[in-house]
């Protein structure tokens, strides 16, 4: 069974035709500087032989969604209908939803919690319910695995008439990732798994904790600026620097978002790159900075695991996922030295091994298991149009 799948962002738009039962991908790609000089179209299909990269106008998404329509006729593969990625699904995607003239104005009534996102959703939906006539499209809101953690844990202590009015409350994100985490870590473990805490560290990071399958708790909150330190946001500080920030130092609600989200997190600790892969180089070449970026990186995701090993009242594992998480070694040791007090312990040559599989890199002793998990959003948002549309 053949899904398309559709992540659309402010500027870019990825897709991915697969096949659900086989897990095979036809085609895929990803139109990216939408509305910005430079843009271009990078896809691989089966209908041709290796990398390809259309140097084309974009100037809007319907003009991207073309392009996808093209490359996915040309595969000669019929589907049975489109997942789109929606970042927040507010307090209407509790779950995976198929697309009306109702639920495609939800999309649109929640963006204001996430502006660069849902808009742009909210248009590719549209314009692919055109473009693919008598194709069902579903939502698969990133929010949904978190929507029914424990009110203790979404609750924010503020007034009621306010949290009310305003649906303020831990929406949470990366939830479609967490959900395949707690998939593929109990697919590998079985029995032995029932508490897991899901470790989703790329540029953007979250933790989620998950018991029997469901979510008990993460640390992004309302937006995803909560939480870890990531590539350029901030993640936990304490919320009066904002009042301080604008009251004492003149800056304006915007500029505080722009430098909260966009100018902190590695990128401003090691003050030369939010990526991992500059700062251990940096490391190496004795840059002070760099060094303060990891060491706190790897102190602020242990006492979160620990935040989220409480809500689950103890774990049986964790499950490093996405850029960091998968690919970089040297962040895993060093998250897993700050549980190193409370047994957990990694194999250094099994943590040096690179490989598209699920594969544990605890040593047979550890507390704790661990496991890393390369993470497949499409093929969980694949499964749930199977499931609806199927
Ligand atoms: P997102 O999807 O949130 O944009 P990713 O999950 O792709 O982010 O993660 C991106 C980050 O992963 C990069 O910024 C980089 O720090 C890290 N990363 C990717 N590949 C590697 C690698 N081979 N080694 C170390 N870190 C890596």
């Amino acid at each position: 069974m053949n899904v398309l799948v559709i992540n659309a962002g402010s500027s870019s738009l990825k897709f991915q035709l697969l096949d659900v039962d086989t897990r095979e991908v036809y085609a895929k790609g990803n139109c990216e500087r939408i509305g910005i000089d430079g843009s271009f179209v990078g896809y691989e299909s089966i209908a041709v032989e290796g990398k390809q990269k259309l140097d084309v106008p974009l100037p809007d998404h319907k003009t991207a969604a073309s392009y996808v329509v093209d490359i996915v006729q040309a595969t000669g593969k019929d589907f049975i209908g489109i997942g789109h990625r929606v970042v927040q699904g507010g307090w209407y995607f509790p779950e995976s939803k198929i697309v009306t003239d109702e639920s495609l104005g939800w999309v649109r009534e929640v963006a204001p919690l996430a502006p660069l996102h849902n808009y742009a959703e909210a248009d590719v939906i549209e314009i692919c319910r055109e473009l693919f006539p008598g194709k069902g499209n579903v939502v698969v809101a990133d929010t949904s695995f978190h929507y029914n953690i424990p009110e203790k844990a979404h609750r924010y202590a503020l007034p009621r008439d306010v949290v009310e009015k305003f649906h303020i409350r831990k929406y949470g994100a990366h939830g479609t990732s967490h959900r395949y985490i707690w998939r593929a870590s109990k697919e590998f473990l079985g029995d032995d798994l029932h508490n897991l805490v899901s470790c989703h560290l790329g540029s953007g990071s979250s933790l989620a904790a998950i018991k029997d399958g469901h979510d008990m708790d993460t640390t992004m909150g309302l937006t995803p600026l909560d939480g870890l330190i990531m590539g350029t946001r901030c993640g936990t500080i304490d919320p009066a620097t904002v009042c301080f920030l604008m009251r004492e130092g003149g800056y304006t609600i915007d500029e505080v978002d722009t430098m909260m989200n966009k100018q902190s997190g590695l990128l401003a600790l090691s003050g030369i790159s939010s990526d991992s892969r500059d700062i251990e180089a940096g490391i190496a070449n004795g840059d002070p900075n760099c060094k303060l970026a990891f060491d706190m990186f790897y102190y602020r995701t242990g006492q979160l695991i620990m935040e989220m090993a409480q809500s689950l009242q103890g774990f049986d594992a964790m499950a490093f996922s996405a850029g960091i998480g998968e690919n970089s070694p040297t962040m895993r040791m060093g998250v897993a030295k700050e549980l190193e007090w409370m047994g957990v312990k990694i194999d250094e040559e099994k943590n040096a091994i690179r490989s598209d599989e699920v594969r544990e890199i605890s040593t047979p002793d550890s507390k704790i298991r661990v496991l890393v998990v390369p993470t497949n959003e499409e093929y969980m948002i694949a499964l749930d149009v199977a499931e609806l549309l199927g």
